[in-house]
């Protein structure tokens, strides 16, 4: 039974019903019906993952309900699944769908919307909001906490900060990995670090990030650009998404291949060559990789105006230590970047334009799919480093 407060029609992009949707809408009379949606939830007990039937609540005013079509599986998952919790969770952060129903305070997506929800959230304001985390009652009366939004499910609910709309036509699948991969690792090189042409850079990881990373940086005419790995066949799929030269770390000290391969004439104050690139990314954020990205940038002729960063994209577990004297001496700058610096109404449509002309191979970046059902699978690839690029799950 349609319960008054929501819209009351559903499905699809009948342009009649979104009509009414939007007469209602201007009325303020807004017509729900409830939502039925399958959800991956992780268990607060160790234990694999169960896919749950749920009803979604009605929209509050500055939330969104959406019909989702594929969603990406990212490596910062795993840290949730064996971190420590205090309740069940929802996960997921990045998908594309269709707006099914809108609060009433939502005005700029309506229903039947293609969009993408990002955990990266909208800027409005000022004064800036924090967006709302989205919680969800199981059918069994316990409750499922997210860290923002939750993607690994056919229907999700949001705040409508984390909800960015697409043109109509645009591509739902390997389009969902913008929402994080791809704003996470093509903004820290276009945002963060602002790399311009001819500027060096190295890429540590080439997973889903740091391909994204490395396709801006050919977007923008960075060289070289320097990818490093520990596996064989992700360096040389880092090759064709535009890395110039490939570092495998497992048999050369990657620190010092690259300032093999970036050598400047003249010697810092320490009577070292100079050497390094411009900008160094981590895109692992392992305790190891963050600790090489600071020497892998450039050292510098003392008096030179030159400087080099280094720039934490993968998420650090635990304290970082670094060469305080390499710090000072060539005035490094060590950075973080979260979410690439994003703005999602500002770059979506680039990143779009990106992969309409090719700049971007989202194709060639998801390489497996899965479905709902088989998160666990998915999950288990991820963990053993089996999957190349970003695997997606298709609803
Ligand atoms: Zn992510």
């Amino acid at each position: 039974m349609a319960r008054v407060g929501v819209f009351s029609e559903r499905g699809g992009n009948d342009p009649g019903r979104i009509a009414r949707s939007r007469v209602a809408r201007s009325a303020r009379i807004l017509y729900f019906m409830p939502t039925p949606a399958r959800v991956a939830v992780v268990p607060e007990e160790a234990g694999l993952i169960r896919i749950e039937d749920v009803i979604l609540p009605d929209p509050a005013p500055d939330q969104v309900v959406v019909k989702l079509f594929s969603s990406g599986v990212c490596h910062s998952q795993l840290h949730e699944i064996h971190g420590p919790r205090a309740s069940d969770i929802v996960l997921g952060h990045e998908a594309t769908g269709e707006v099914v129903e809108i609060g009433s305070s939502v005005d700029h997506v309506a229903p039947g919307d293609r969009v993408l929800v990002t955990w990266i959230p909208r800027t409005v304001g000022p004064p800036p909001r924090v967006p709302k985390a989205a919680v969800l009652t199981l059918a069994n009366g316990r409750v499922a906490a997210s860290q923002g939004i939750f993607t690994w499910a056919d229907h999700t609910i949001a705040d409508e900060l984390y909800v960015v709309k697409i043109p109509d036509g645009t591509r739902t699948d390997v389009t969902c990995i913008i929402g994080c991969a791809v704003m996470t690792g093509s903004g820290a090189v276009i945002n963060t670090a602002g790399v311009r042409a001819g500027q060096s850079v190295a890429i540590f990881g080439a997973g889903g990030v740091g391909l994204c990373a490395i396709a801006a940086a050919r977007v923008v005419g960075a060289n070289p650009i320097i990818a490093v790995d520990l596996d064989e066949a992700k360096l040389e799929t880092a090759r064709r998404h535009g890395a110039t030269d490939t570092v495998d770390a497992t048999r050369v000290d990657p620190v010092e291949r690259i300032r093999e391969l970036t050598p400047v004439d003249g010697f810092d104050m320490m009577g070292q060559p100079v050497a390094g690139v411009d900008f160094a990314f981590d895109c692992i954020g392992a305790a190891e990789t963050a600790r090489q990205i600071l020497p892998a940038a450039r050292n510098k002729i003392l008096g030179s105006d030159e400087r080099s960063t280094a720039v934490l994209v993968g998420i650090p577990r635990e304290a970082l230590s670094v060469e305080a004297l390499d710090l000072l001496a060539h005035e490094k700058h060590l950075t973080g970047s979260i979410g690439g610096s994003s703005k999602p109404e500002r770059d979506v449509p680039l990143y779009l334009e990106w992969f309409a002309r090719g700049d971007l191979d989202l194709d060639s970046m998801v390489t497996r799919r899965y479905a709902l059902d088989e998160i666990n699978g998915a999950v288990a690839a991820l963990e053993k480093g089996e999957i190349e690029g970003r695997a997606i799950l298709e609803f």
